[in-house]
């Protein structure tokens, strides 16, 4: 595991729970809105904590923490992720874990060993725009397969799109909210070109949503059941 930074405290990251965050170095996308570039791009990666120091924090945060969420990064990139969400669960928290969905292999083992309460999972796009959207070329099946495992886990989950115009018109949008089908949501954010962010050159001409286009994405999340 490369781990990239620790935040100790959260109450935002795991909904209803409080919560430290781990966040792993290295991605196999490379989403031009990405705004964590320190954690994708290899020159860009400071000194790794070693899984140790994470365990000896945790062990002083017993009784204090809920749980802890691990994201990047891509964490299912990471041969050691089992074993130390195993270590994780053993001291008594909840995890959950924040995946682009492309490692479906790697996500079912850890739903098939229990190691996660929680799953997040970016939507990156409706198929037609997803390698536009994830900035390399990639096979969406295999986000469309870890969409299949969760449906179908029983583990709670939360599916979402981070939305700029030029890679989610409010098509795509539907789109997204049919594939993922009944009983699923998809949590519309909108995303900002503030901040550093991996391609500002992608968003050049900063095209904007209208209000009437915004109104109708976030009225899919509102209207699906
Ligand atoms: S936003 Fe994209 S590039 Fe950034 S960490 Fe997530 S999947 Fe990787």
């Amino acid at each position: 595991m490369l781990i990239g930074g620790l935040l100790k405290f959260s109450l935002i990251d795991y909904p209803g729970k409080v919560a430290a965050v781990v966040f792993t170095q290295g991605c196999n996308y490379r989403c031009p809105f990405c705004h964590n570039p320190e954690l994708v791009l290899p020159e860009l990666f400071e000194s790794s904590l070693a899984p140790q120091d994470v365990f000896s924090f945790l062990e002083k945060r017993r009784g204090q923490l809920q749980g802890v969420v691990v994201t990047g990064g891509e964490p299912t990139l990471h041969a050691g992720l089992g074993s130390f969400l195993e270590r994780v669960k053993s001291m008594g928290f909840l995890i959950k874990l924040d995946t682009n969905g492309s490692s479906p292999e790697v996500l079912r083992g850890l739903l098939e060993r229990g190691l996660l309460d929680f799953v997040a999972m970016d939507v990156k796009s409706s198929p037609q725009y997803y390698c536009k959207a994830i900035g390399v070329m990639s096979d969406i099946a295999r986000p469309l397969a870890s969409i299949e495992l969760l449906k179908r886990s029983g583990v709670e989950h939360q599916f979402r799109t981070t939305a700029l115009k030029p890679i989610l018109g409010v098509e795509d949008a539907r789109e997204i909210v049919q594939m993922l089908g009944s009983g699923e949501r998809c949590l519309f954010r909108r995303g900002t070109l503030e901040g550093k962010i991996l391609d500002y050159g992608f968003f050049a001409d900063k095209p904007e949503y209208s209000e009437e286009e915004w109104s109708e994405i976030v009225s899919l999340y509102k209207e699906a059941q």
